[in-house]
This record gives C-alpha cells, structure tokens and sequence, in this order.
C-alpha cells in the first residue's frame, strides 16, 4: 500500500493527495509543489514557510459554531467569546491574516507582555475583547488604562494582589480629577488545583506560577469592593496548560472555577459576567493511529463547558455567565506548512554502483553476493540471518588484518542491499526483527533548514510535527529517513523512529528536486525559534485565494541577509562592510580588476540569507 503519512489524522481535510503530490483542499486545489516551485523560481532558495489564512478562518469559524451549537443544545444563555493568545504567534504576517479573517466573529487578542498588548491595542478591532494576562507592572497597567481611554473594550487579568494595588494606584492618577472616570474591566485568575495533563500542563495547579488562593482571592474581593471597584470586577480566568490530551481534567477544572464564579457573585460580585476557561485545546500532532494525542472532539469539549457551566449555574441560582476561550495552538497551528529542500542523501554509497568486487573475493563475499541475487520471499528470512552472519565474520577477518578495505566496503553494501531487498519482500511481516534492521539501513537526508529555528519543539520537547515529502506520492518509498538540518549540533536530527517510521523516496537530488513538508508549525515555533548558527526566520509568503478561486503569493518577506543577522547580534553593519571593502582593496594578490570582480561577488553574498543554495557544483 502506497503511504498517505497519516494525513486523514493529523489532515483535517485541509490537505489532498492528487495523483502524485499533497495539495490544498480550497478552492482550485493547487499543489503545494507548484507554489513552491513558482516562489523558488523568484529566487528565494532555502526554506520557505507557507501561510494559508482561510485555515486560520476555518479554525476560527468552526470554534464559534461548535459552542454556538452547543449553546443551542441546551438552551444556553451566556454568550461565547473568543480572544487569541498573542504568545503563540506574534508574526505581523499571521496576525493581520488573523484580524483579516475574523472581522464577523468580534474576536479578540490576549497579551502577556508590553509588546504583546501594544500589538493587540493596535491590532484589535473596536469593541472586540482585549485581556491582559501575566506579570504587570505600573507601566504596563497604565498602557491598560491608556487602552480604555481610547475606547477599547480591555480586561486586566489579576494574577496577584500586587497587581491589584496597582490598579487602585494607577486608577487614582488617571480618573482622580475626572467627571467620568475610564477604567478598565477586572478579571481574576485564579489558582486551581485541578491540572492538565502532559509536557504543558505546569500552568494550573497549587504550584502554578499563575494566580490567586482562595485567601487571597477573599482579600482581593474586600479591597475591589472597598475601593468602590465591583463594577469593574467581571471575570474569572483559570488556564489549565496547552495541549490538553484529555478532557477530563478540563471538566474537573471547569467545575472548581465554577464554583469559585458563582460564590463570588452570589457575595456581591454582582458585575461579574464572564468566565474564561484559558487555553489547552489540543492538536491531533500524530501521523500513526496508535500514537494519536487527543482523545475528545471540539463538539465533545464545547459540550462539556456549557453543560458544565449551565448545570452550576442553575444549582446556585445564578445567571448563565458569558464563556471566553483563549485557545491559540487550536487557532493557529495548521495555517502554517514549511517547505524544506532535500540537498543530499547521506548513504549513496550504499548502492550497487559502488560495489568493487574482485577478480577473486574471499569466500564469503562471494557468498553475500550470491545470497543478494537470489534472494525471494520464501528463503527471505533464511538469506537475511546468513547474511548477517557473513558480515560479523567479515568484520573479524578485517580486525585480524586477513581482508582488506575495499572487502570491508564490499561487505556493508552487500548486507545493506540484502537488508533492504528483505524489508521490501517481507513488508507485510512486522516483526520486530525487521523493524530493528531497518535503524542499520536508514538513510540520511540533508534538508536545508534548522530544526533551531523552525521546530524548536521537536529539539525541546520531542514534539512530532507531521512530515511528509510533497511529491511522488505513486511512488512507494521504502528508505527508512533520518533527517538532518544544515547547523552544525548533532541535536539538529529527526532520527528514524520505530514507534513512528517515515520513509522517503530514493531520488537523486543532482537530477531531481525533492522537498520535505512539516505540517502543523503554525503555533509556537517561529517566536521560540532560534538564530543557532545564524540561520534565521524562513522567507514567508501569504497564499490567498482570488474570486476565481486561483491561488495568489502575498507579503513575501525574505529570510534575513547574512549582513542584517549580524547587525542584529551587535556587530555594526557598516564596519563590517568597510573592513572587508579595505581587505580586498589592500591586498597585492590580485589586480584592480579581480579586485572589482571580489567585491561584486562579495556585495551579492552578503546580499543573501544564510541558507543554503544547494550543495551541487553543477547547480
Ligand atoms: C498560553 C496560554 C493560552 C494558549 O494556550 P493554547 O494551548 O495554545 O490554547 C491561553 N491562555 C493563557 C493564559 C496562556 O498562557
């Protein structure tokens, strides 16, 4: 059976295979291939990272008719809101994109940090929902105030009484000579001691970095209330971490923050209105159905928060609050797919061309080639021990100085084309055997890009981004694939992987471009990518769809030049230039006209990003 690397798991129906290449499922259905090849043929080499807005839409959309549903299901009162969590991608790219496609849903963005929020300030459409989470200090809370002045709908998320102080501080400087005064809305984060599950799960629980006690949480509420602030106090937060694998911890959650809500209002909290169940909903990562990371649905999720959120309300005599969703890897993750060429293959010299058999071979050798030819389905298994054998006895004789290296080179391509010849024949026998024999006869694929800076996650975290190559997809490969990025840290390595086997084409890169797609890179990656070794943010493009449903390349942004990185880690540009200018003008090795002829050469490099090209002469 020809490979579809699992895309009706991790897929979602946003990509098609077509006769031999992945294609979008939008509109014309353009392959990706053919977007690559028109933006490669522009000049842009080395990696590229495709956006595609209408998934950021999709994603959206389908967030809001799921809990509109819900809602509907069991005639729920409160309203859904959504914010998006600027953390996961900041890239002004995706988020006017993102702003782009959700003028009809009134959504929001959530900033953690001054940069974030003056993004969300301008960014945000008037009346669509701004919170502000995560440590602040006056400046930041006063940037908040500036914000309601200007007429913005803006939540200032509490994460410690501290930061309550400073509201009440910052709220006398601003208001204290006013007829009206402007003051942001309130919200209250508070400290759970349900938790998420899996690698993300530290934000929630007693130990959370993040908010208040029930102590304090009372001490809060007396000083809102003593300095005349309930009106502003209207929601409560709690985030229980990302990449939620179950739902059972949501529930649990949703319960406890539940409750907190209603005692607060039934108190005296009486503007409190909303309840904002953070981030968490999870991305189906796996492309094996044995290794699948979520067990829920969004229609099983959003179910589960009205119901929850009704069934308290009613038994505490309380109105259905308004329900907020931060969810950011949800909303952005598939709108991204990076592009990387393969450059090399790192095992070549395991083919049959590079056999230098003898007039007279020892023996075995004789034997290991024999046990090659006539290798079939039945004695497969049979051929496979001997050879194995051969090669252990092949590889004493060698240590004893009795062969020599050209029977020693015979021997690992012998027994690397029988291992392979056996994996093909026995295919449908997954034995463990076999699974192990395929490590010893990976091959190595050099892409031009940095797991770094691309997919930070997989070198952190071992997350699994879905890969597959974007075309020849007729053809069945049968190389089990190690990848290899172009930085110089072994780290840089997606090694083959029994439990999640990728297998790649044999192609000859010298004759025929061959590119590898990593789906899913759409939330996280590109903000906690890294500049190791100097490779930087891939060139980017927007495709968009025009009336006739053809696809259009936007807002390419290039991938920094080399002179920019360096600028960037505090070398001076101009210096930089000026020595080089100086080396090649002071140098008695050559003429005034190769001189000329450097430093054209020279200005052109330096013009370019730090990827490679390709590593073939003849390109
Ligand atoms: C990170 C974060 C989110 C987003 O979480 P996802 O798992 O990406 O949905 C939402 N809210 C808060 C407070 C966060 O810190």
């Amino acid at each position: 059976m020809i490979d579809n690397y699992g895309i009706n798991i991790w897929g979602d129906n946003n990509f098609i295979i077509k006769n031999s290449t992945v294609n979008i499922n939008h509109k014309s259905q353009p392959s990706l291939l053919e977007i690559t090849k028109e933006i490669r043929n522009q000049g842009y080499k080395g990696p590229l990272l495709l956006r595609f807005p209408h998934l950021i839409k999709k994603q959206i959309s389908t967030l809001y008719e799921e809990f509109n549903r819900a809602k509907k299901e069991f005639g729920y009162r409160g309203s859904f809101q959504a914010v998006f969590p600027l953390k996961v991608n900041q890239l002004a790219n995706f988020v006017s994109a993102l702003i782009n496609v959700s003028k009809e849903f009134n959504y929001g963005l959530e900033a953690g940090s001054k940069a974030e929020l003056l993004i969300a300030i301008t960014h945000t459409p008037m009346g669509a929902p701004i919170t502000v989470n995560g440590f602040k200090d006056k400046e930041m809370i006063s940037l908040c105030f500036i914000a309601a002045n200007m007429g913005h709908n803006i939540t200032i998320t509490i994460e410690g009484l501290g930061e309550l102080e400073t509201i009440i501080a910052v709220n006398r400087e601003f208001n204290a000579k006013k007829k009206i005064a402007v003051i942001p809305k309130i919200g209250v984060r508070i400290r759970l001691h349900s938790s998420g599950i899996g690698v993300w799960a530290k934000s929630g629980g007693y130990s959370s970095k993040f908010g208040l006690s029930s102590t304090e949480l009372l001490e809060a509420y007396d000083l809102i209330k003593k300095h005349h602030l309930l009106k502003q106090l209207w929601m409560i937060h709690f985030h229980i971490g990302s990449q939620m694998s179950e739902i059972a911890p949501l529930k649990k959650a949703l319960r406890e923050a539940g409750n907190i809500y209603a005692d607060l209002k039934n108190r005296g909290a009486t503007a409190l209105n909303a309840i904002n169940i953070g981030g968490g909903l999870a991305v189906e990562y796996s492309q094996q159905e044995e290794n699948k990371e979520v067990n829920y649905s969004l229609k099983e999720f959003s179910n589960d928060v009205v119901f929850v959120m009704k069934e308290i309300s009613k038994n505490k005599g309380i109105e259905e609050p308004d329900i907020f969703t931060e969810s950011g890897r949800f909303i952005a993750s598939s709108h991204a797919v990076l592009i990387a060429p393969v450059l090399e293959l790192f095992s070549q010299d395991y083919h049959e061309k590079s056999l230098r058999l003898k007039e007279v071979n020892p023996p075995l050798i004789t034997e290991l080639n024999e046990l090659w030819i006539s290798l079939n389905r039945a004695n497969a298994r049979e051929y496979l021990h001997d050879a194995l054998d051969h090669m252990e006895s092949l590889l004493t004789l060698f240590d004893l100085g009795y062969i020599d290296l050209e029977d020693r080179s015979n021997t690992e391509i012998l027994v690397n084309l029988i291992i392979k010849k056996s994996i093909l024949l026995l295919e449908n026998d997954a034995s463990s055997e076999l699974k192990k024999l395929q490590n010893k006869i990976q091959e190595r694929y050099l892409l031009n890009f940095s797991i770094f800076q691309s997919l930070p996650d997989f070198w952190g975290l071992e997350q699994n981004f879905p890969m597959m190559p974007i075309d020849k997809l007729n053809i069945k490969a049968s190389n089990p694939a190690t990848i290899w990025d172009i930085t110089c840290d072994s780290d840089g390595e997606i090694a083959f992987n029994d439990n999640a086997p990728l297998y790649l084409h044999d192609v000859d890169v010298t004759k025929d471009e061959y590119f590898l797609a990593f789906f899913l890179t759409g939330a996280y990656q590109e903000v906690l990518g890294m500049k190791h070794n100097l490779f930087t943010h891939p060139t980017e493009v927007l495709i968009e769809f025009d009336d006739k449903g053809h696809y259009q390349i936007e807002n390419l942004i290039e991938s920094q030049n080399i002179m920019d990185v360096l600028d960037e880690m505090n070398y001076d540009k101009i210096t930089l230039d000026k020595k080089l200018k100086d080396m090649i003008k002071k140098s008695n090795l050559v003429n005034q006209e190769e001189k000329n002829n450097l430093q054209t050469r020279l200005d052109f490099y330096l013009s370019e990003n730090s990827y490679l090209k390709t590593i073939q002469a003849n390109k």
